[in-house]
């Protein structure tokens, strides 16, 4: 299996052209706020989004890419005569997002939500763009394809996401052999202390409202039912070619030890900072090496103390899940990851209680046969198959 590995390309002397995916989420706020603290030493090329035209046109007018793309094409006449004074190209659909996706760049910034983010992620690694992956579920859904990709057309992935972002910086891949195991941390979000019998009452407003980070509203309920950890293992998996069973759980309220790596000598060593994404963004943006970031400095004296617990499976079903398609293969985690998707967004639209989510999600994937996955299109047929599964058992709760 292939791995993210470290090739130190020679420092960047020439301004960075960055494309962001994603641009009007929180991953995209965070690496724009990034990018205003360093304007020289960053130039943004591209910017996609799927339905906010107003910030898009804004982000536009202030960071003049060359290059941008709407997903919804109702919004495409709006955007173009927004930036037509700017002679800004203005690309629509999802082919539009593919074909911005494409365009050469020194770095892709894919924090597209969901599966969506597949083809453009694809589209970067093709081009051989280094690519900062926030978007998990791409590895979720095609991990192994991804990863291989990768390999051919020599694309350095760098790892966004906290977690794997924290064991990219202390993982020594020259001591690969002698990694006993990795331990994700996790918040365990807004609903940790919850009384278990109440946990089929919880409102949307409450899933979304998480105590360390501020996300997007889809990774905020996969938070809530720790989905977004058995995701993040499966990511972990792919990302560092490890087995599952060297990957472990651990809850970690505060978020500020972002994970660890436990070696055979029984040194453990860890990332820590304040749960800020711009700082992972920024390792990402800027690796091999760093630069500043304008963020509260983690103060360990006035924190006191860190805390750590085990996590409950029976509190978080959805990690047993992960956990259980990991080891049942690509189709498993395929249908895993679209089931997630749109027992969510049904949540998100009071059509199901919180607890359906990750019973719906364990009812689509036991339902799954083992399938081969060799190709994307094998891999969207199997979401789309899974989607329309999940979409099935819903109409019959609601
Ligand atoms: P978000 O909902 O705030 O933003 C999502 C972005 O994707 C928006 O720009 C939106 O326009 C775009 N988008 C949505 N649907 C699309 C579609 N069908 N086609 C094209 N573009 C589409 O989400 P976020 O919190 O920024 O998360 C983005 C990704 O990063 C997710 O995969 C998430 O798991 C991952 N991530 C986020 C955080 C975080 O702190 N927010 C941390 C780690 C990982
Ligand atoms: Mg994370």
């Amino acid at each position: 299996m292939h791995q993210a590995v470290r090739t130190f390309p020679t420092p960047a002397t020439e301004a960075r052209r960055v494309t962001i995916l994603g641009a009007t989420g929180s991953i995209g706020e965070s690496t724009l706020r990034v990018l205003k603290q360093h304007a020289g030493r960053f130039t943004v090329g591209v910017l996609t989004a799927q339905e906010n035209a107003e910030k898009l046109i804004t982000l536009a007018r202030e960071f003049r890419p060359h290059t941008v793309a709407i997903g919804n094409e109702a919004h495409a006449a709006t955007v173009r005569e927004a930036l037509k004074p700017l002679g800004i190209t203005v690309l629509s659909g999802a082919k539009g997002i593919e074909e911005a996706a494409s365009m050469p760049s020194d770095i892709t910034v894919a924090a597209i939500v969901g599966a969506a983010g597949l083809l453009p992620t694809l589209r970067a690694i093709e081009q051989g763009n280094t690519v900062a992956l926030a978007n998990k579920e791409t590895l979720v859904c095609a991990g192994e394809l991804v990863m291989r990709l990768c390999a051919t057309h020599g694309t350095q992935l760098l790892p966004v996401d906290s977690e794997h972002n924290a064991i990219f910086q202390v993982l020594a891949t020259d001591h690969l052999q002698q990694v006993e195991k990795i331990t994700l941390t996790a918040s365990g979000g807004p609903l940790l202390r919850r009384p278990l019998d109440t946990m089929a009452s919880v409102t949307p407003a409450e899933a979304i409202n998480h105590p360390r980070w501020n996300m997007g509203a889809k990774i905020s309920v996969d938070s809530a039912t720790m989905m977004n950890k058995g995701l993040e293992l499966i990511e972990a998996h792919y990302l560092f070619a490890m087995p599952a069973s060297k990957l472990d759980v651990l809850i970690h309220p505060q978020s500020i030890v972002h994970s660890l790596v436990h070696y055979a000598d029984g040194s453990v060593l860890a990332q820590l900072g304040m749960p800020d994404m711009a700082i992972p963004i920024a390792y990402a943006l800027s690796w091999p090496e760093r630069i500043a970031v304008a963020t509260p400095r983690l103060d360990l004296a006035n924190i006191g103390k860190l805390e750590f617990e085990a996590a409950d499976e029976a509190r978080f079903p959805a990690l047993a899940l992960a956990r259980a398609a990991l080891s049942a293969g690509p189709a498993h985690l395929i249908a895993l990851n679209a089931a997630n998707e749109i027992a969510v967004a049904a949540f998100l639209a009071e059509k199901i209680p919180f607890t359906a989510i990750a019973q719906t999600v364990a009812r689509v994937v036991e339902a799954v046969e083992g399938a081969d996955v060799t190709t994307i299109d094998d891999v969207l047929a199997l979401d789309a198959a899974a989607r329309r599964t999940t979409e099935g058992m819903i109409a019959c709760i609601s």
